[in-house]
């Protein structure tokens, strides 16, 4: 007698949310990716019970097409690498094809899109067990809403894992304010069970990036730090680094972006820790918004997918210039302007 049998495409596909889908955070982090992916300039977050209830992503991006649309749900369908070659290549955010599969399975799913060449708008629903989904002529403007709603409804042992409401609307804007300071040209709007949290506008120039700083981070952060802006040897550095005297318990106001895409990196958290040394009190955290620029070749942005990781080939080189570019924009604040630097 076989003992062994093939997993049926929704439990493989539940199986493998378990990776991808751990909470309504993860759900927007993916979806925003997506619109991000498909050069959206406009994305509108709706939340509904701290996500549980309902997620809803629209975004004015490229659209999906009538005949990829049901494609789009299926795992391992990625319209963003064809060949081992782009994999060595990607720059779009995702390119697994897994995420659409993933929370479809786990979720009652409705995508809505319409294509920039198309007079008409089409839409999937899908609920959990039922993958077989019926394409609808549909009205939408230009680009593509999903609407995630009920989330872990069919897995109840997932859904005894979520936090309350309040938790896991924390997650989402944490996953919205990383994305929003990585992407300045996007405008992003936010609302919680019908009241508006947030509106960011596209930020094109300094002032508007600093106002956009202001509102995701707080503007206690952007009044007390200083703008900094440094190139050498084919590296930048720009960002907003916070005074030693606005530190924190935790290390939770600390965003590090490398070519657009935010890190958490032992080799840039040492040389922040370094470049702070002196000015900060044992066991307070530093505060900072800081992106990085190099030529692509010389960083591997791909080690996980989510677990922010890089691999830098010339490690000593950017340790050095992080912690000499950060050690000046310290040196250079005087003690009054601690005190009297506002915006
Ligand atoms: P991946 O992002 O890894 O390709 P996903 O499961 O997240 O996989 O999405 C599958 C495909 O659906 C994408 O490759 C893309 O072609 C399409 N897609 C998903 N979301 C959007 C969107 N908001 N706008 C346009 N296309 C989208
Ligand atoms: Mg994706």
């Amino acid at each position: 007698m076989s003992h062994i049998h093939l997993l049926s495409p929704l439990l493989a596909n539940q199986i493998a949310a378990g990776e991808v889908v751990e909470r309504p955070a993860s759900v927007v982090k993916e979806l925003l990716e997506n619109s991000l992916d498909a050069a959206a300039k406009r994305i509108d977050i709706d939340v509904e019970q701290g996500g549980i209830k309902l997620l809803r992503i629209r975004d004015d991006g490229c659209g999906i097409s009538e005949k990829d649309l049901s494609l789009a749900l299926a795992r391992h369908a990625t319209s963003k690498i064809h060949n081992l070659e782009d994999l060595e290549h990607v720059c779009s955010l995702g390119f697994r094809g897994e995420a659409l599969a993933s929370i479809s399975s786990v979720s009652r799913l409705t995508l809505t899109s319409r294509t920039l060449n198309c007079e008409q708008a089409w839409q999937v629903s899908t609920e959990g067990q039922q993958m077989n989904c019926q394409i609808q002529p549909s009205a939408h403007p230009n680009g593509t809403t999903l609407e995630v709603r009920d989330l872990f409804f069919n897995t109840p042992a997932r859904r005894k894992f979520l936090k309350t409401e309040k938790t896991e609307f924390d997650h989402i804007q944490e996953v919205i304010r990383r994305l929003s300071l990585a992407h300045f040209e996007v405008a992003f709007h936010l609302t919680h069970n019908g009241k508006t949290i947030f509106t960011l506008h596209p930020a094109l120039d300094e002032i508007a990036r600093a106002r956009r700083v202001g509102i995701v981070c707080g503007s206690e952060f952007i009044n007390q730090s200083t703008p900094i802006s440094i190139e050498k040897e084919g590296l930048s550095l720009y960002g907003w680094v916070g005074f030693p005297t606005f530190s924190r318990s935790q290390a939770d106001l600390q965003y590090f972006y490398v070519n657009g895409r935010m890190v958490r990196d032992k080799l840039v958290a040492h040389a922040i820790r370094q470049a702070y040394r002196d000015v900060l009190y044992n066991g307070r955290h530093p505060t900072f918004v800081l992106f990085l620029q190099l030529n692509p070749a010389l960083v591997d942005v791909n080690v996980h997918p989510t677990k922010h990781e890089v691999r830098f080939r010339e490690a000593r080189l950017i340790h050095d210039f992080l912690y000499s570019s950060l050690h000046r924009a310290l040196a250079e604040v005087r003690p009054q302007d601690h005190l009297t630097h506002t915006i």
